[in-house]
């Protein structure tokens, strides 16, 4: 299922479940955090999943091999060069574990630098839609603010629904959670 060897992506996976949740910093720890020159110029996936678990649909549906799984129980790994951010993971991941970070996009649409585009893929009802304020929290629930949803697509393939929320690029991969604002 790929070239890249397995390292200790058991003893990461335990170190997390003993933290209680993974945090931005695990993330890169593991490698899971594009360099700074990889997401100044493509989409991302911020991959959450840390843990040896039987599960590929990320790796299966990647239309280029940039997510690499040498044996289906490993954790998935992406090669970052091979990454289009066509957020295709995101939409076939069942664990909701994978957001897109898009810096580029936010550059281009807002003329800014200090914005990011962030696809959170969503479960709840009823569906947010463009225009609407969601509340924004971190992986450990934390509250990091308030955004507005840029739009909203649902996977015709999986069904997934994203929400793509335009936030401060200080929080692109601090930003997990929403809850639509009443
Ligand atoms: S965003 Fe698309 S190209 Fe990148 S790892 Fe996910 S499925 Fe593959
Ligand atoms: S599809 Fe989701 S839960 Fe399954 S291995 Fe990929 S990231 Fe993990």
């Amino acid at each position: 299922m790929g070239d890249v060897k397995r390292k200790d992506s058991k003893v990461e996976g335990q170190k997390i479940i003993e933290a209680g949740y993974v945090t931005v910093n695990d993330l890169k720890k593991v490698g899971n955090i594009p360099s700074d020159e990889i997401v100044e110029r493509y989409a991302v996936p911020i991959i959450d999943c840390l843990e040896e678990i039987p599960c590929t649909p990320c790796h299966d549906v990647c239309p280029t091999g940039a997510i690499v799984m040498p044996t289906m129980n490993d954790r998935p790994r992406v090669k970052w060069e091979a990454c289009t951010g066509c957020t295709l993971c995101a939409q076939a991941c069942p664990g909701l574990a994978i957001t897109i970070v898009n810096i580029p996009f936010a550059k281009k649409m807002f003329k800014r630098d200090d914005l990011a585009l962030v696809s959170i893929p969503y479960e709840m009802l009823p569906i947010p839609k463009k225009g609407d304020k969601v509340i924004v929290y971190n992986r450990g629930h934390e509250l990091l603010g308030e955004a507005e949803v840029f739009s909203v697509i649902k996977s015709p393939k999986f069904g997934t629904v994203l929400v793509n929320i335009v936030v401060p690029r200080k929080w692109a991969y601090e930003a997990k959670y929403i809850e639509l604002k009443r």
